[in-house]
């Protein structure tokens, strides 16, 4: 397994316990490390709006989420504060609170994802501080939130202690086929295989390149403010605001095409903090702590990829770690430890962008 990152990781911890020997290589620090800098939500909403399969597959993840925490929390004993009790995408005109309620619709008929579209006095009974001003927002019950730092540690931890192997700060510089399976020129040494997962985020694009295959992903930049604490008044969290257990609020959701630049910047930090007073007017007296940013891999249609991409080599890539963090430790581990490829997941195939038009890059639902 390559990439100890939410996607790797979640793929190892599902694969351990399908009874596979996984040792895990990962790079470290110097690798670019969405897993590291991302919101935190469970989300389902707006999953799907480019390619309907995603929202069936996002709908079942978010599903499973509850029971696949209880579990990975008896196992490890670290609490990965989930809370799942709906959450809020707000819009700042009446036209696209008009343009997302459809869109939302049209998602519940794939999946019956079930939304509410919500006026400020609705949005008031989950939100005390929300702004009377604002025009709405859709509320799906299922989506939530957990601390992806914890999660993230929770698996390692339970790679750990089910007797997987966590290599840190091991570079996979290139994969190369032999008989029987592959050998990964690794910087603590080389080391075969007779099967092996591309779960490296970003890193997956040199990866894949070693075995003659090229990943229409690309970086996508996002900063995140974090403020100091404040006495609890988010009981659930929205696409730009949450607040965490501890107290503090983050405020985030840029979506920046900036190549691997992962510098946080006044002009963008200063559009999200405005965006966030305007939505809860009181943050305008709350203190900013810090900020930072980090990159999303993104397939032109924002929705996983998922292959062999040589015989025994599997890519596992998504834009959406934690909220996929569940559906990933149970079906992509058991299509990887059968060997078989369900006929569910066939829409998520590398193939689906041979055609030049399914390059291009759709817009962030
Ligand atoms: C600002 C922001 C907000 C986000 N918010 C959410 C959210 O609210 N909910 C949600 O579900 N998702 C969210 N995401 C997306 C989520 O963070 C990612 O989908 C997820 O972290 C991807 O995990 P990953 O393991 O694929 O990649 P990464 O976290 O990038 O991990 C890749 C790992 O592979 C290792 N690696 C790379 N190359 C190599 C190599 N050659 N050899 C060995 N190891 C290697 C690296 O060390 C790294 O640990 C957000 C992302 C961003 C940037």
């Amino acid at each position: 397994m390559i990439g100890g990152g939410l996607v790797g990781a979640a793929v190892a911890y599902g694969l351990i316990k399908q009874g596979c020997q996984v040792v895990l290589f990962d790079e470290g620090d110097k690798a670019f490390r969405a897993s590291r800098g991302n919101f935190g939500l469970v989300w389902a909403q707006g999953k799907g709006a480019h390619l309907e399969d995603y929202a069936q597959w996002a709908c079942e993840g978010v599903e499973l989420w509850a029971d696949f925490a209880a579990k990975l929390e008896a196992e490890t004993d670290i609490d990965l504060e989930l809370e799942q009790n709906g959450g809020f995408v707000f819009c700042p005109s009446e036209e696209s609170l008009k343009e997302r309620a459809a869109m939302m619709e049209r998602l519940r008929k794939v999946c019956g994802l079930d939304y509410d579209v919500m006026k400020p006095a609705g949005i008031a009974r989950y939100m005390s501080g929300v702004s009377s001003e604002i025009p709405g927002a859709i509320f799906c019950k299922v989506d939530g939130s957990a601390n992806p730092m914890k999660l993230l540690r929770a698996f390692h931890a339970a790679i750990a202690l089910n007797d997987g192997s966590l290599r840190r700060e091991a570079q996979v510089e290139r994969i190369e086929s032999v008989s029987g399976g592959y050998r990964l020129a690794t910087t603590k040494g080389s080391f075969t295989c007779e099967k092996v997962v591309l779960g490296a985020g970003l890193g997956n694009v040199k990866l894949a390149e070693s075995l003659g295959v090229r990943l229409p992903i690309i970086p996508m930049r996002g900063q995140i403010l974090v403020t100091e604490r404040h006495a609890p008044v988010l009981t659930v969290p929205s696409e730009n605001v949450r607040q965490t257990r501890d107290g503090i609020f983050l405020l985030g959701g840029s979506w920046e095409d900036v190549g691997y630049d992962t510098s946080t910047t006044f002009d963008v930090t200063s559009d999200i903090a405005a965006l966030a007073i305007r939505y809860f007017p009181f943050l305008a007296s709350v203190r900013l702590v810090r900020s930072w940013s980090a990159l999303r891999i993104l397939a032109p249609d924002n929705a996983p990829i998922y292959d062999e991409i040589a015989p025994g080599a599997y890519l596992v890539t998504c834009h959406s770690g934690v909220s996929l963090a569940a559906i990933h430790a149970a079906k992509i581990a058991g299509w990887i430890a059968s060997g078989g490829f369900p006929a569910e997941m066939t829409p998520f195939k590398l193939s689906r962008f041979d055609a030049p038009e399914k390059q291009a890059r759709v817009a962030h639902a």
